[in-house]
């Protein structure tokens, strides 16, 4: 075979080469606000942007075995969105004393690019690195819950408000808002200014409902995580009685008319958009719980995450939801549900945070997987607050943590507390009587510009996310 022959030859397989050994990933992370979300992204970017140099990571096979060569940040591919900022998270981290980085409102992206050495010794032999271009998008939970209400004109959705309200303690604090709705006379011609101001008193009860009932089931999402949509009109509307939304109107300026426009136009506009524009470009997802706020709130706020979440779950449901097969067809095949601030409780119990949430999304899990969807659920703490020592406890040695309480950073004093047991299952009526939980935040570590962050397990999610794409 003659020279040039060969050499186009090797071009070829140099470009081959080139084209199989450049990837592209796309990784969303959600979870309900304040489940995570933030420190876990700027974890993990840490912990890639780190590098080879990153002996943190035992359980990622690629960093365990000296193939993972490095990442940088490159530009993001969407220059409409947010763009994450890590680079505030870790100067938060590093101030004095350390603050926990400001958590995100709305879909922000970063993108980083991997390289490695590939497994196939075909691919050694040619002397190739190759590399994976991956985004890390970050989206709240909350967006997610409004999937029903797809299925639902403005009427429904009202019975559906007014049903909620017969749990007395929503009923309390809705009557500032209902009281305004009252006053209004449906059929006459809107005011702009009367309907925006009912709206903002119904957001206020949303707020509330989070704030003082530790709820986390808030319908439509968008009214308490407004992202770019802060003071649109879109979100100005809100539900009124059942009977008065089921009504008709020959008004086509009406109160009613209004209402009912806006509610379609937020279905139309908001909720499928979302789906369209970002969820349909997602291929794996990891949904972080937090089971141990509510574990602490009581009851009613765990049933009501356990609830939410299992909503959030229904958008993995492509088959059974008939809306989300016509508006997309499903992309993601690998799903992580991760229990975060694992190191609020002590390793022995792990164990239980990790079948606590296996629980808690036992009915949406067993849909997703239906979907021919792989999934995994880890316990996790995307930054460690805490150490683990011993403490003595009515004479006997009881494993504990240490650490400086967010209530103690003025005086930067370690406490060493015993936070409880986690229960393995659905806590029963007796773990709420005695209350056997306690969970107080934690300041962050000092972060060290030289070393990565330390965590509990990021590396078991960074294998189960994107091992199998570093062969
Ligand atoms: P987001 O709303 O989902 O983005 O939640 P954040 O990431 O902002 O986290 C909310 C709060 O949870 C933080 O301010 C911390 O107090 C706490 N937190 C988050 N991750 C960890 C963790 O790994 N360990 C500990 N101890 N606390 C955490």
């Amino acid at each position: 075979m003659n020279h040039s022959r060969l050499s186009s030859i090797k071009r070829k397989a140099d470009d081959l080469a080139k084209l199989s050994m450049n990837q592209h990933l796309r990784l969303a992370v959600t979870g309900l606000s304040g489940a995570g979300k933030t420190a876990f992204i700027t974890s993990l970017v840490n912990q890639l942007l780190m590098g080879a140099e990153n002996h943190q990571l035992p359980l990622w096979q690629l960093a365990r075995e000296h193939r993972f060569l490095g990442a940088k940040r490159i530009p993001q591919p969407h220059l409409h969105l947010a763009s994450f900022d890590y680079q505030g998270g870790i100067d938060a981290l590093q101030s004095q004393p350390p603050c926990w980085p400001s958590p995100t409102h709305g879909v922000s992206e970063i993108r980083l690019k991997l390289r490695y050495t590939p497994q196939s010794l075909f691919w050694r032999k040619l002397n190739h690195s190759a590399t994976l271009n991956l985004d890390i998008v970050d989206y709240p939970g909350e967006w997610l819950l409004d999937l029903p209400l797809l299925n639902m004109n403005y009427a429904q959705w009202c019975e559906h408000i007014a049903l909620s309200l017969k749990d007395s303690r929503k009923a309390q604090l809705a009557e500032h808002w209902q009281s305004l709705a009252q006053q209004l006379d449906i059929q006459q011609s809107a005011n702009e200014l009367q309907i925006a101001d009912i709206a903002k008193a119904y957001t206020e009860y949303l707020h509330q409902c989070k704030r003082e009932l530790g709820m986390h089931h808030i319908q439509p999402g968008r009214f308490v995580l407004p992202g770019e949509l802060a003071g649109a009109p879109v979100l100005a509307f809100f539900p009124i009685s059942p009977a008065l939304a089921a009504a008709k109107t020959n008004n086509k300026d009406s109160t009613l008319t209004l209402l009912n426009q806006r509610f379609e136009y937020y279905k139309e506009h908001v909720v499928k958009q979302f789906y369209q524009q970002h969820f349909v470009k997602f291929d794996r997802q990891i949904v972080l719980v937090d089971c141990l706020t509510p574990l602490n709130s009581g009851h009613d706020s765990f049933s009501d995450m356990q609830l939410a979440v299992n909503q959030i779950l229904h958008s993995f449901n492509y088959g059974q939801s008939g809306i989300l097969r016509r508006l997309f067809s499903p992309n993601i095949d690998k799903l992580l549900f991760a229990a975060t601030k694992a190191d609020h409780v002590t390793p022995e119990q792990h164990s239980h945070l990790v079948s606590l949430l296996s629980e808690v999304v036992a009915e949406g899990k067993r849909h997703v997987k239906f979907e021919g969807i792989n999934t995994s659920t880890v316990a996790l703490a995307s930054i460690k607050a805490t150490q683990t020592g011993k403490a003595q406890l009515n004479g006997e040695s009881i494993n504990a943590l240490k650490g400086i309480l967010q209530s103690d950073a003025n005086n930067q004093q370690p406490t060493t507390l015993f936070p409880g047991e986690v229960p393995s299952s659905l806590p029963k009526q007796n773990f709420w009587q005695q209350q056997g939980f306690e969970f107080s935040p934690f300041q962050p570590p000092q972060a060290n510009p030289y070393s990565a962050l330390p965590h509990i397990r990021i590396d078991q999610a960074i294998e189960f996310l994107l091992g199998d794409k570093f062969k």
